[in-house]
């Protein structure tokens, strides 16, 4: 699967996108603002993006278009899902609450949600969050879809933070997109057309021989200085403050759940709790058939420099995981999946792939519970 994938990409990307004027940032035209996206002035300004909304008087705004186009009829634009957000919100006052992390380079606002249950105090913290890259929303639906649950029963001693959308700029292009039917345009980065997962600060350094052939080099890149996005730097300001146990990062797609280092070869110090933890996760799943490995040692040719497993685990010592969710919509009976980047990373029908994510994420969250719960009667003497 992994050799053709990518096969495929160097037959498919490479061809378009070899006279990208941005190499060697790999994918090329993503970094390409929509038509009918108006300019913004602010885009160079270095600023501390911070931001202090509040988010039930924010989200009361947001709307969702009418009627979606037939290519993501089950997915929930961004208005319907910070819509969800804010009536889970109101309907558990105490267990949830929203709060702006940061604003992106367009200056939408990053929204975190914190859930807790308040009965018993915070022993563990597990951090998810979902779409550094724009066409990948698949994790965003996790992300709903966990809000939905924890909420309704939240795990005791274990507080859970969501972001579900980290590069909100690259998702408004997106949904521009699929509302103006266009399609074949591949979005991966922010709106300064920057990769936001090569953006990190640990294990940046490009050593490696395949950097230097001519197949395997687009694969070998980072941004031109750690954490030089206002996206990224909202991230690790939220996780120096919240210092999470475990990261999971929601991508698309492949059916892996990979874990540190990315950037290289060898094992980290806590290679088996991390491989322990992708097993509970993949055996939480009901049918998801995913595989867990070292990103780094995905294949031979392959490392990834600057990726967030590597910052949250190198910096905050977090065990920390990118789930790819679900094998592809992609059908190459069928052209119309082929051409269609969206349906690249967001099979037609979502519900079983949600689902994985889903029950993935929640046996790690429930993994730590029960860490709590077994500390608990330990100590009862
Ligand atoms: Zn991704």
């Amino acid at each position: 699967m992994r050799f053709f994938v990518f096969l495929f990409s160097l037959l498919v990307i490479a061809p378009v996108h070899a006279d990208s004027p941005r190499r060697p940032f790999p994918h090329g035209q993503e970094d390409k603002a929509p038509e009918d996206e108006t300019p913004n002035p602010t885009a160079d300004r270095k600023e501390q993006r911070s931001c202090t909304l509040n988010f039930n008087t924010w989200a009361k705004r947001k709307e969702a278009p009418e009627t979606h186009p037939e290519r993501a009829k089950d997915y929930l634009f961004s208005g319907e899902v910070m819509q969800k957000m804010r009536s889970l919100t109101q309907e558990w006052p105490g267990i949830i609450r929203g709060e702006c992390i940061g604003r992106s380079v367009r200056r939408h606002p990053i929204w975190s949600f914190h859930i807790e249950n308040p009965t018993r105090p915070t022993t563990y913290t597990v951090l998810v969050f979902a779409q550094l890259h724009a066409l990948e929303w698949l994790g965003t639906e996790v992300v709903v879809k966990l809000a939905e649950q924890l909420t309704a029963s939240a795990p005791e001693g274990v507080k859970v933070v969501l972001v579900p959308i980290v590069n909100p700029d690259g998702r408004d292009r997106v949904e521009r997109d699929l509302l103006n039917d266009r399609v074949g345009i591949y979005r991966r980065a922010n709106a300064n057309g920057l990769d936001l997962n090569r953006d990190w600060s640990v294990n940046r350094d490009i050593t490696s021989f395949w950097a230097k052939l001519p197949f395997t080099k687009r694969y070998y890149y980072t941004s031109h200085e750690p954490l030089s996005q206002p996206e990224s730097q909202a991230l690790d300001r939220l996780a120096a403050d919240i210092q999470p146990d475990a990261v999971v990062s929601l991508h698309a797609f492949g059916g892996y759940v990979y874990y540190p280092w990315g950037g290289r070869n060898d094992p980290t110090e806590d290679q088996r709790e991390h491989q322990r933890l992708a097993e509970v996760m993949i055996r939480s799943q009901s049918n998801g058939g995913y595989i867990t490995v070292q990103l780094g040692k995905w294949a031979n040719w392959f490392k990834a420099h600057g990726v967030e497993i590597d910052h949250f685990y190198g910096k905050y010592g977090a065990k920390s995981f990118i789930i790819e969710l679900s094998h592809s919509g992609i059908n190459l009976f069928d052209w119309d999946t082929v051409r269609d980047f969206f349906r690249w990373y967001n099979p037609i029908d979502p519900a079983p792939h949600v689902d994985n994510g889903y029950n993935a994420v929640r046996g790690l969250i429930y993994d730590y519970a029960y860490q709590v719960r077994k500390a608990g009667i330990d100590t009862v003497p």
